[in-house]
């Protein structure tokens, strides 16, 4: 349409094609850097238990620390490294550095809590993810029981078969696999069922949005959870009020700001520190 225009539409429609085109061109070389000279960081955000008030457990999440443009968050770069397959490398990355990471706090004495790492579709569908994943625990001497792996609805629910013998290998090599952003994709419950599928985490949208309309959702989502053996976390919590609600309902676990934001290593360090001194 906009091609059988006059002259000047047309000249603006295509540079804008070219520029994102560019930009696009240009982040997929900066993102090689970035793997290559370190750029990547991980920041962790803490995940307490609604029953005996402790960190039980924490998610990964990627930051990229950009040479001019300080700290990029993912959603603005993992879709590209999607696209172009960088993920893999990227992924394989986070996982090794997250359960390194973890096992150094559990070798300084803290109190084991478990590591999330979200995978996102094309490293869960790649040939090969459970031998990786094995290699790697037994390269950073974690215990698998101190790893979990969030993957979506989407992810999940999608006609691929190897799915189901992927999620019962992971689960026999005693890592977790978690549902994340749960309620926004597509769920079966039929699958949902059937899938080894350990914790189910509510989408932070149904936890901070709209209290009335949502509050019934959130309710149901825990029941299910724990008349399929699963836990359930809440994402997202960033009230007070929200917290209770949570609590009443009986949710397992929750993470959102309201008790911390994802921080880098040494700040979840201090953390662990205070809650050890408070049990002394
Ligand atoms: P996610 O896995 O659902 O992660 C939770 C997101 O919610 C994080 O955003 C976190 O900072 C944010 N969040 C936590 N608590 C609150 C709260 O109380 N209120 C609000 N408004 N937000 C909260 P972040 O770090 O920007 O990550 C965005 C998404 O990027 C993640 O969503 C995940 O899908 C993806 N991502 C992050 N790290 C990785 C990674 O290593 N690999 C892959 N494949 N994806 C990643
Ligand atoms: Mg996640
Ligand atoms: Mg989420
Ligand atoms: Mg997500």
């Amino acid at each position: 349409v906009i091609k059988e225009k006059q002259g000047s539409h047309y000249n603006i429609f295509e540079s804008s094609i070219s520029e994102n085109f560019k930009a696009m061109l240009t982040m997929e070389t900066e993102l090689r850097q970035a793997l290559k000279h370190g750029q990547f960081e991980l920041h962790y955000q803490p995940q307490k238990s609604l029953s005996s008030n402790k960190i039980v457990g924490m998610e990964a999440l990627l930051r990229w620390k950009h040479p001019v443009k300080a700290y990029i968050p993912p959603d603005e770069f993992i879709g590209l490294a999607e696209k172009t397959g960088l993920i893999i490398d990227i992924g394989d990355w986070v996982l090794r550095e997250a359960c390194r990471q973890n096992k150094l706090w559990q070798d300084k004495g803290y109190q084991p809590v478990s590591v999330s790492v979200n995978l996102s579709a094309k490293q869960f569908y790649q040939r090969g993810l459970v031998e990786k994943v094995k290699d790697v625990l037994r390269e950073t001497g974690l215990n698998a029981k101190y790893l979990e792996l969030e993957i979506t609805e989407t992810m999940a629910m999608t006609n691929e078969d190897n799915i189901m013998d992927t999620m019962h290998r992971l689960r026999q090599l005693g890592v977790k696999v978690s549902i994340d952003d749960f309620g926004t994709g597509y769920s079966s419950f039929k699958y949902l069922s059937v899938f080894p599928v350990t914790k189910l985490k509510i989408d932070k949208m149904f936890i901070n949005e709209n209290p009335s309309q949502n509050q019934a959702i959130v309710k149901s989502i825990i029941h299910m959870s724990h008349s399929l053996d699963m836990k359930v976390i809440a994402e997202g919590v960033e009230t007070i009020d929200q917290l209770k609600f949570l609590m009443k309902e009986k949710c397992d676990e929750m993470q959102g700001f309201y008790f911390s934001k994802p921080l880098p290593p040494e700040k979840l360090t201090k953390l662990f520190q205070a809650e050890y001194q408070s049990l002394k």
